[in-house]
């Protein structure tokens, strides 16, 4: 083997993009084709830990055309190995397997155990990604066992770690940590830091399954260290996520939102939209119950966004799947028609043609009607190809709402014309509908007339004017959900083909995400709007309640409260800088003989009208008045020396005086009069806001004393005396 080619596929697992970019540079020398087999399979294992799947799939079929040209056995092994692993991420399981086995064969025969013990890992992980554990389970252990007697030490930790992955799945914890542990220790001893990375990340999930959340936590941030430092970043999200939650739920809000950017940044950077939505829904949740509403908002938002195009997403990477399996199929397909120029051959080359027609219809097909999110088009969508594709005299859609349990008919169109057989229960005994989405399985009958009683008893209940013949009605499944069902009936018998019937299970799927996209946006646009009201009038509430509880309601200028806060800052204020500060208290005259005589609503609106009479009489901004209750005013105003205060108190006391408010049972005047008392100072630190209301407060007795209407200020060096 080269030396460079050795080096490449030393750094595979650390650093695929390096290995890629040594592979690409060597290309032009490469002078054998076992060189060159070499280097596409290195090309395509990069390609594959890179999640470049398309890619891979083109260099793996190019490393079985150079391995069958030249009956490479050992690279036929690796081919197969290697289209099995592509599939596999295509999640094309029948594929892989198909092709796992076939090198198993390979490898066997060539008596290449250390190809035979890693495919056998691979076909324990296709059984593991399906759930069948105990399959999985065995694959694991032979391939373990081999691994350990042809000593490919690589191998060994790898086993190890997946038959924890598999005990965690059968809920067996002891077994499983200590397979991780086992599998720790020999990723140490080969330097596997990547397997050692993963392996601390799996050990943190059984423990946050086992609620030893301090031991989730170490392990977790142990893995997070490795990923970062090793570039590992499709496991790295996946454990901040985990992380996240963990930090929620102990209410560590703060230290769980540093963890949220660098997952973001990172779901972001790698486009995993499934993660970015998950992470962005916690970030929403920590901002609500900080009651930080706006940006939880922006976080919903982000949810929604992200939710509604991850499905879609998802759809077009199995688009770009099936149009890349179309393309070797038809690239096979021409390859075929080459060789096969004889009669007999051609019936085979034209069933080639058909199956890679429906497959570019089902294409098309599904690309349209999920690129939509109304339910009425896609109906029409639907229809029109399929009616193409076989008689779909009737064809509807039933939807099915899991929490009412009823399933409804109004997407149904018969002739092309929309008509509805209504709500139907889910456990009706007399609907074909009903029976399909109870038993998740599909109905597909060319002699209804004949077959109907295996689906419901009274054949006149729940059916259209017109005798169907032919039924297809197949469910419509989201993982382990059903959404609905589909039906194209005919009023022929024998109407439909094996293949059509194929051709609408192929569709259903498509079907599904396209309907439950429809609905969850839905929902979420609902669900948005909802918050958006929520925070408005939340907005709304604040507002007021703030307003409310500094201004007074009948005078509309601050009241009492205000005035504390007020006073209390800038008396700490005059304090620091030495600076003059002037109280007044402001008192009508004779207001309660106002109140008796003129009645309360005129007293209201006097106690207004003088408010803002005093209001006037402040020449700067920083001059503050308030209600101190009752038929008292305050005024404070700093930075201003005793002559200004008095000249203050005089033009509020004259701007009372020339607004002639008529009051004939004041003994003194026949209109309203203010009385002042007032307190000026420089004050020291330890004088208190009560001292000095208490003196303004004693200026104002006296004045009131000598006869009301009049001005007195609290002078130091008489009064304390
Ligand atoms: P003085 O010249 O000594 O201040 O006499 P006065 O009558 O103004 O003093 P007193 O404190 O006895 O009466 C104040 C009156 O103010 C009592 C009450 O009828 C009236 N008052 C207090 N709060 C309100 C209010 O919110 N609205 C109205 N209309 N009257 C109020
Ligand atoms: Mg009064």
């Amino acid at each position: 083997m080269l030396k460079q080619l050795e080096y490449a596929d030393s750094i595979l697992r650390s650093d695929p993009l390096k290995a890629y970019e040594m592979i690409l540079e060597l290309s032009d020398i490469l002078e054998t084709e076992e060189n060159k087999a070499e280097a596409l399979s290195i090309e395509t294992k990069a390609l594959l830990f890179m999640s470049r799947i398309q890619e891979a799939l083109v260099k793996s079929e190019e490393l079985m055309t150079i391995a069958e040209k030249n009956n490479f056995l050992k690279w036929k092994t690796e081919g197969c190995n290697l289209l099995g692993g592509v599939y596999f991420e295509m999640s094309n399981y029948d594929k892989a397997l198909e092709y796992f086995m076939k090198g198993l064969t390979h490898a066997r025969t060539e008596k290449d155990f250390q190809s035979e013990a890693k495919i056998l890992n691979n076909i324990g992980d296709i059984y593991n990604e399906l759930d069948v554990l105990d399959e999985a389970y065995n694959y694991f252990q032979l391939s373990l066992d081999m691994a350990i007697q042809y000593e490919v030490i690589s191998l060994i930790g790898v086993t190890q770690l997946n038959i924890g992955e598999v005990y965690l799945k059968q809920d067996k914890y002891d077994q499983s940590l200590d397979r991780i542990k086992t599998a720790i220790s020999h990723f140490s001893n080969y330097e596997d830091y990547v397997g050692i990375g993963l392996a601390h990340f799996t050990l943190g999930r059984v423990y946050k399954v086992l609620n030893d959340k301090d031991k989730a936590k170490s392990e977790l941030l142990l893995s997070i260290n490795i990923m970062r430092r090793l570039h590992e970043r499709n496991n790295l999200v996946l454990a901040y996520e985990i992380m996240i939650e963990l930090l929620v739920e102990d209410k560590l809000y703060a230290e769980a939102l540093e963890y949220v950017e660098d997952a973001m940044d990172l779901s972001k950077l790698l486009s995993s939209k499934r993660e970015l939505g998950d992470i962005a829904l916690y970030a929403a949740q920590i901002y609500e119950v900080q009651e930080q509403y706006s940006e939880a908002l922006v976080y919903y938002k982000l949810y929604a966004e992200t939710r509604s195009t991850y499905e879609k997403d998802i759809e077009e990477e199995h688009q770009k799947n099936i149009s890349a399996q179309i393309n070797i199929e038809k690239a096979m397909h021409e390859k075929e028609i080459y060789r096969l120029k004889n009669v007999e051959l051609r019936k085979k080359s034209e069933e080639i043609q058909k199956l890679y027609e429906d497959l570019n219809t089902i294409n098309t097909i599904s690309q349209d009607i999920t690129s939509t999110l109304d339910i009425k088009k896609i109906l029409y969508l639907l229809y029109e190809n399929v009616n193409k594709l076989m008689d779909a005299t009737l064809f509807g859609i039933y939807i099915f709402n899991s929490e009412t349990e009823m399933i409804g008919t109004d997407l149904f169109l018969e002739y092309g014309k929309p008509f509805t057989l209504g709500d139907i229960k889910l456990s009706d005994e007399n609907s074909n509908g009903a029976w399909v989405l109870r038993n998740k399985k599909a109905i597909f009958s060319n002699d209804y007339l004949r077959e109907y009683t295996q689906y419901k008893k009274d054949y006149n209940v729940n059916r259209t004017k017109h005798d169907s013949q032919s039924v297809i009605l197949v469910p419509l499944m989201t993982g382990e959900h059903v959404v609905g069902a589909i039906t194209v009936q005919s009023m022929k018998k024998d109407a439909y083909k094996e293949y059509q019937f194929n051709i609408l299970k192929a569709l259903a799927s498509h079907i599904a995400i396209a309907i439950k996209n429809s609905q969850e946006s839905d929902k979420l646009s609902l669900e948005i709007q909802r918050r958006i009201k929520t925070q408005h009038k939340l907005e709304i509430l604040n507002e007021k309640l703030s307003h409310m509880s500094y201004i007074d309601a009948l005078t509309n200028i601050p009241n009492r409260r205000s005035f504390v806060d007020y006073f209390t800052r800038e008396l700490s204020r005059a304090k620091r800088q030495h600076e003059n500060i002037a109280l007044l208290i402001i008192d009508i005259d004779f207001f309660k003989e106002y109140n008796d005589n003129y009645g309360h609503v005129e007293g209201d609106k006097c106690l207004f009208l003088v408010a803002s009479l005093l209001k006037k009489a402040l020449k700067r901004e920083i001059d503050f008045v308030a209600r101190y209750g009752g038929d008292e005013f305050v005024a404070v105003m700093t930075n201003i020396d005793y002559d200004g205060a008095y000249l203050v108190a005089e033009e509020m006391t004259s701007n009372i005086s020339e607004h002639a408010i008529e009051h004939t049972y004041s003994p003194i005047e026949d209109v309203i009069s203010i009385t002042i008392g007032g307190y000026s100072l420089i004050p020291e630190n330890d004088i208190s806001m009560e001292h000095i209301i208490h003196r303004a407060d004693n200026a104002l007795y006296k004045a009131k004393d000598r006869g009301r209407n009049q001005i007195a200020f609290w002078n130091d060096i008489k009064d304390n005396s």
